[in-house]
Parts: structure tokens; C-alpha cells; sequence
């Protein structure tokens, strides 16, 4: 018997890796190795040391070598990890591949913290003073004259510095060095003096400083939300303790960063997916010092490691971009209590529209709400208005009445946002005349049309039905699948608003940074324009010039397969009128919809997201979805369908016959057919966790070893919020 490293490593298969230790160096916990792996190698995460096996030693491998000497992932992440790769039903390398930044998956030496900056030395000073370099020698040394200089400065300055540098490093006349990050400066703007209620939140979260305690800061947008995170970071910086910010994807507006740079005073590390690799192994790494007080940043940051933490907080907690839909399919909202937990600190979660999941925490007595009621601002939210747009004559999916405001906005010179819900809804078939849609009669739930067949299938029973050629309800023929889709609704304003500039919003746009907040600048201005999109304008986008918010497509929400349809068109809404009404000048929002009478929509108008929410809990609870019931749903997907089918029914085979597990599948995905390939699912619900978990744990290791498991793409995800 030896005893053995186990090494999680960076592949999507349910197991660890186990090795026997390298002969130079201690491999501990935490602990980065590089291994042999296949016919190259790989660098992996020591899990465990000292495991004992009965594998002879001539069958394993040995580790090549101990890249970390202390670990790279302490005590804490790595128990966090653990956790989070069980329960999401990741495959482990997986799960701690996310937690690290690319960089430093790389069997390369850690990165210096520190900005790299360029010198004179003495015998620099000496040349540039006697004049004895010429060209781009001397331009640098003329540089580097007054102070040292990093290489952004430097690139603004020089063109191919690099060459020169190179060449006076070697010559001994500069040197590099290294600077840590922007020294403090001092705080250049004041806090405002809090009011009441945000003062009441601070001092509730305060108070539970130093042991776990997950609180709810429920407050409408505009209500000084930012300003209770930034007066508790004061805090948590003024006993020397770190802090973690989450914003959604969207929320992370250059404007919050040097909002919060302004205001704290401190070095703000930020991390997100379009950082330079080198700068988030930095951020990373000087958070992992502790050299580093503040973090903010989008999903994956929550993975920072915190040896000082004093207090996490998730903004915007109800935005879907903190779930992860690829790979390791982990909630990073849901992540972060974990985390607070094992760290023993208050976890702050913020919403103006809190998802489902929280409220029901809030009304279990396992989160602590707070609230913000008013506005220091005193702008008023804008009342939202529907404009129903049955038997109307459309433009592309746009009513005349909506094309009617739109003009006489742009004509005053103001600008226009066209929201498109954001989802792609599964095709659902309605009728034009009079706003009827096709229900299954046994679930009463919509029945997706499938085009390709032209048939309506229902996704709870899998009824099949054949599609009518007249409205049963007004007699119409204007049966059609809904479904408007952006550049559609583009293309539409082009051709009716010629005069006016149609700028499209999209993830692509957003994407590319720069430009996109150099597009709001040039919005800053008081020219009309209409601005067509599907994702909302970040915190700090404010347009003073934008009066008008149009949403469209909202009845796909209405009539939605997925359970959370419901949720997340509240949650939109209430949102975008939050963001409309923020301009100088009043602003209006209107919604189109052939459902004017629908009791989501009559309810959210009429007694605000709170009351709406209220109503979809208990739905929720009543039909044991979550956060009452729980989700496992296994996907699949390959070129034929009865591929699909045999992998799906082999798996549901696998799974114990039991009641305490409701099984619905398999069954086609609510989009059966994407990029060429037949999609399925097979979902499992149970109204325990403890017995989802118990099932589908073994379960999850069996399924790569059904023979059609070679055949398809298959995951697991759990606590799905797509169905
Ligand atoms: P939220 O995050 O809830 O959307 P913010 O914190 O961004 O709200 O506050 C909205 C606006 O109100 C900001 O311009 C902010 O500076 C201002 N504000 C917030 N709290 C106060 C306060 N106590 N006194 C004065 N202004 C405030
Ligand atoms: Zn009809
Ligand atoms: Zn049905």
C-alpha cells in the first residue's frame, strides 16, 4: 500500500485524478501540480494528500512537480469548492479550473502583483546628461526623466518603446521595477448623509459583522441601494477587512467603478470576463494577500479568494447572469452564501425586484429583509401604461398607437428605448384577432408549435395536437407563432423613422465596451434617437435626453413554457420603469401587449412587484415548483433524435423508482431543434432536496457510463433557471 495525491483537474469527467507525489517538493491541499496526463500534461489542484490506495504503484503516475509551495486555494475555497462541485453536480476539475484565472492555470511562475514600471539607473541619469544616446534611446531616457513609468504611460508617450527598453536594459541605463497598484487616494467625494431607512440597514448588517447572517436589502431602484453598500465597505475597510462586490454581467458600468473609486478612497480591484488575463490573475492574486481590501466584480469574481473577509455583497441578486448556463453550472448568487457561511460573515443581497428564491428565504426566517421605501432623489418612477394591440394592423410587431408616441417623441427632439423582452421564447401560436393562444386542454399550459412539424406539443404531458387553420375562439386565420426578434424591430423603426438614428443594444454591442459607452456619450446629448434593444442600460447609464421606454414582445413572457416567464417579466418591468425614470425630464413607459386584462400585468401596474410577487409565490407553491420544489434537468442533444431519445430513456432507467422523485421526460426541449442539432431533457423534481441530491449524486457518475452516452452531448444542470 502507498499513499497517493488526489489532483482535480481541468476535464469535464466526474472524477479526481490520483498520482503518486513528485519526488522534490511537498504537494499539499491547495496546492497547484503539473502531471502527466495522457500523452502531455496538465496542471491540477491537489485536493488531497496521503490518500492510501491499494493500486499498485507501477500503475500510477507520479506528479512532475509542486508548482506552489504555500497553497494557492486555502482552507476555504477549497471546502467551498468541494461543496459546490457536489452540489451542482460539476465535474470537480471543473468547478476548481473556475475558481482560478486563466493565468494561473498555466504552469508558469504567479505573475507579479505589482504593475510593472520602468527606471533610470544612476548610470541612465549619467547617459541622458551627457546626451550620448540618440533615436528612440534617448526619447525613452528624456522619458523616464522625471519619474519611473509603467507601460501604458509609456505606450502613450513612445511608439516600439519596447525595442529601446530593451536595448538600455541591457545597456544598464534603466531598469525594471515594479509599483504596487495606484496609491490611495484620498476620498474626493463625501458621502451624503443617509436617511432613515439606509441608515437603519447599515446599522442592522453592521451589527452582524463577524458571524453569518444573510440579509435582503429590498429597495427600488433609486432608492440609495449603493449607498448602504458603500457606507458598510467603509466599514468593513475601517477594521481592515475585505470585502467582495457582485454585479450582474450589465451592472458593471465603468461609472460604478469610479464611483466607488471616488468614494472609498482605496484601490478597487475589479474582475470580469473582458479583463487582460494578466490583470485578473493580479486582482486575483493580490485579494489572495490580503494586499488588496475591495473586489468588485461580475459571476465568476465570487471565487476570489477572501483571507480577511469582513463582507459580500450581491447586487442586483434577482439577475439571471449570475447563474452560469455552460460547463460548471454554478449560481453565483447561491455561491456566495456559501461562502459567508464557511467565512462567518454577513452576506448582502440587493434588489428592487428580489427574485422568488429570496423572498421565500425572507419569509422562511432564514434571511433578515431590509427595506428602502423612498427616494432621496424624490424622482418619481413613471407610471407604466399598456397599450393593447388586439385587431391592430402591426408594423413588424409594433402597434400604431406605440409608432404614434415614438414619433412625437423623436419630433420633440427626445430619445426612444424600444425593450425587447429578452429571452428567446419557445414559438407559442396565438391569434392576431383576438389574443387567444393554443393551451394543452389536460395541463393548461401553453403548447409549443413546432414549426418544422407544424404540430403544437405540449411540454408537461407531451400531447401532440395538430395545428388549427382558423382561431377556435373569433374564427380568425391569423393564427401565428409569436416571436419578434431585434434586428426585425430595427429594421422596422429604420424604415418608419428614417430621419432618426436607430441604435441597436445587444450583447455584441455591449460587449466591445469602448465603443458602447462611447455610443452613450454621444446619447448624452439632446438629439432624438431611438435605441432598440434587449438588455438594459446599466446602473450609470443615466440618458437625461430618454423620456419614452417601449417594451414588446412581453406576451411570449406571459405565455411562456418556463415557470419563471412570469418572474422575470415582472422583474423586467418593474426594472425599466425604475431606469425611465431617471431622466430630467418626465419619462413614460408603455407596454404592448394583446393580453391588457392578463392578472400578472393588472397586478404589477396596479399594486407594484411586491404584491406581484406575492401572488407568483404562492403559485409557486400550490403547483410545488421552486423555491417549494427542486430541479435536476438533464440535457441532451445529438445530429438524430432517436439518439437522443435512447440516451434519455437509458437514463431514466438508471434512476430509482421511487415517489419522492417526480420524473418528466424525456421529452423534446422547448427548443427541439438548434443549429442543426435534436435537443431533449428529462427532468427530475423532488420536494426534497436532500432526496434530488440523494438520487441523482450516484446517479450523475452513472450516466457517462451508459453506452449511448458516447453518442450525445449531455449535462446536468441543477437548480436550472432555463427550462
Ligand atoms: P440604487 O442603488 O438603489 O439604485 P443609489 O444608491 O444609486 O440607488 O442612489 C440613487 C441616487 O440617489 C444617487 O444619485 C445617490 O447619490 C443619491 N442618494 C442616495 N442616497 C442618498 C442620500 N442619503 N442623500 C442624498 N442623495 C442620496
Ligand atoms: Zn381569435
Ligand atoms: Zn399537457
Amino acid at each position: 500500500m502507498s499513499s497517493v495525491l488526489r489532483v482535480a483537474l481541468p476535464v469535464p469527467l466526474p472524477t479526481l485524478f490520483d498520482y503518486l507525489p513528485p519526488t522534490t517538493g511537498e504537494a499539499k491541499a491547495g496546492s497547484r501540480v503539473l502531471v502527466p496526463f495522457g500523452r502531455s500534461k496538465a496542471v491540477g489542484v491537489v485536493v488531497e494528500t496521503d490518500v492510501p490506495t491499494n493500486v499498485g504503484s507501477t500503475r500510477l503516475k507520479r506528479a512532475l512537480r509542486v508548482l506552489d509551495e504555500t497553497p494557492l486555494l486555502d482552507a476555504e475555497l477549497m471546502q467551498t469548492l468541494a461543496w459546490a462541485a457536489d452540489y451542482w453536480l460539476g465535474a470537480p476539475g471543473e468547478a476548481y479550473a473556475n475558481a482560478l484565472p486563466l493565468l494561473l492555470r498555466e504552469d508558469k511562475p504567479l505573475p507579479e502583483t505589482g504593475e510593472p514600471i520602468w527606471q533610470l539607473t544612476t548610470a541612465g541619469r549619467s547617459a541622458l546628461d551627457a546626451g550620448s544616446r540618440r533615436g528612440g534611446s534617448r526619447a525613452l531616457l528624456q522619458a523616464l526623466s522625471t519619474r519611473p513609468l509603467s507601460a501604458a504611460e509609456l505606450d502613450a508617450l513612445i511608439t516600439d518603446w519596447r525595442a529601446a527598453a530593451r536595448r538600455l536594459i541591457e545597456a544598464g541605463l534603466i531598469e525594471r521595477g515594479e509599483q504596487t497598484p495606484s496609491p490611495a487616494s484620498a476620498p474626493s467625494f463625501t458621502a451624503p448623509v443617509l436617511h432613515t431607512e439606509q441608515k437603519a440597514a447599515v446599522d442592522a448588517v453592521t451589527e452582524s459583522f463577524g458571524r453569518f447572517q444573510p440579509f435582503l436589502l429590498d429597495g427600488i431602484t433609486g432608492s440609495g441601494k449603493t449607498e448602504v453598500y458603500l457606507a458598510l465597505i467603509e466599514r468593513t475597510l475601517a477594521q481592515g477587512k475585505q470585502s467582495l462586490l457582485l454585479v450582474p454581467e450589465i451592472g458593471l458600468a465603468p461609472q460604478t467603478v469610479r464611483r466607488l473609486r471616488e468614494r472609498l478612497g482605496v484601490p478597487i480591484e475589479v474582475l470580469h470576463s473582458n479583463l487582460a488575463e494578466g490583470e485578473r490573475a493580479r486582482a486575483w492574486l493580490r485579494m489572495r494577500s490580503g494586499e488588496a481590501k475591495v473586489v468588485l466584480g461580475t459571476r465568476s469574481a465570487v471565487f476570489t479568494p477572501l483571507p480577511h473577509a469582513g463582507l459580500i455583497i450581491v447586487d442586483e441578486e434577482h439577475d439571471g447572469s449570475y447563474k452560469q448556463q455552460e460547463g460548471f453550472r454554478y449560481h453565483a448568487r447561491d455561491l456566495a452564501l456559501v461562502r459567508a457561511r464557511a467565512l462567518n460573515v454577513p452576506v448582502l443581497l440587493g434588489s428592487a425586484t428580489p427574485s422568488l428564491e429570496s423572498l421565500a428565504n425572507v419569509e422562511a426566517g432564514r434571511y433578515h429583509a431590509l427595506h428602502l421605501r423612498s427616494r432621496p432623489s424624490a424622482a418619481h418612477p413613471p407610471q407604466v401604461q399598456i397599450v393593447d394591440m388586439r385587431a391592430q394592423r402591426l408594423e413588424h410587431g409594433l402597434s400604431p398607437a406605440l409608432l404614434h408616441v415614438v414619433g412625437e417623441t423623436v419630433a420633440r427632439g427626445e430619445q426612444v428605448l424600444v425593450f425587447r423582452n429578452r429571452r428567446g421564447y419557445a414559438p407559442v401560436l396565438f391569434c392576431h384577432g383576438c389574443g387567444w393562444h393554443a393551451e394543452c386542454p389536460r395541463c393548461e399550459h401553453p403548447l409549443t408549435l413546432h414549426a418544422a412539424w407544424w404540430r403544437l406539443v405540449c411540454h408537461h404531458c407531451d400531447q401532440q395536437s395538430p395545428v388549427p387553420p382558423t382561431c377556435p375562439v373569433c374564427g380568425s386565420t391569423e393564427l401565428k407563432p409569436q416571436g419578434q426578434g431585434t434586428e426585425r424591430l430595427e429594421e422596422a423603426l429604420t424604415a418608419h423613422f428614417p430621419q432618426i438614428p436607430v441604435l441597436r443594444i445587444d450583447r455584441e454591442t455591449t460587449r466591445r465596451r469602448d465603443a458602447f459607452e462611447q455610443l452613450l456619450d454621444n446619447l448624452q446629448t439632446d438629439a432624438p434617437a431611438i435605441l432598440v434593444g434587449t438588455q438594459m442600460l446599466a446602473k450609470g447609464h443615466d440618458l437625461p435626453n430618454l423620456t419614452l421606454v417601449a417594451i414588446v414582445g412581453v406576451d411570449e413572457g406571459l405565455l411562456s413554457v418556463d415557470f419563471r416567464a412570469g418572474e422575470r417579466l415582472a422583474q423586467l418591468v418593474v426594472q425599466v420603469a425604475g431606469r425611465a425614470g431617471r431622466a430630467r425630464k418626465p419619462g413614460r413607459v408603455l407596454l404592448q401587449t394583446h393580453h391588457p386584462d392578463h392578472p400578472l400585468l393588472r397586478g404589477l401596474l396596479a399594486q407594484g412587484y411586491a404584491a406581484a410577487a406575492k401572488e407568483l409565490l404562492a403559485e409557486r407553491r400550490q403547483t410545488g415548483l421552486p423555491p417549494y420544489g427542486h430541479q435536476v434537468l438533464l440535457r441532451c442533444e445529438a445530429h438524430q433524435r432517436a439518439t437522443v431519445d435512447a440516451f434519455l430513456s437509458e437514463a431514466r432507467a438508471a434512476l430509482p423508482d421511487t415517489d419522492t422523485l417526480q420524473i418528466a421526460g424525456p421529452m423534446p426541449a422547448p427548443m427541439p431543434l438548434r443549429a442543426g442539432r435534436q435537443r431533449g431533457q428529462l427532468l427530475i423534481e423532488s420536494t426534497t432536496r436532500r432526496h434530488l441530491h440523494a438520487a441523482t449524486r450516484p446517479w450523475s457518475t452513472q450516466l457517462a457510463q451508459l453506452p449511448s452516452a458516447r453518442k450525445v452531448r449531455w449535462s446536468l444542470d441543477v437548480d436550472p433557471i432555463d427550462l
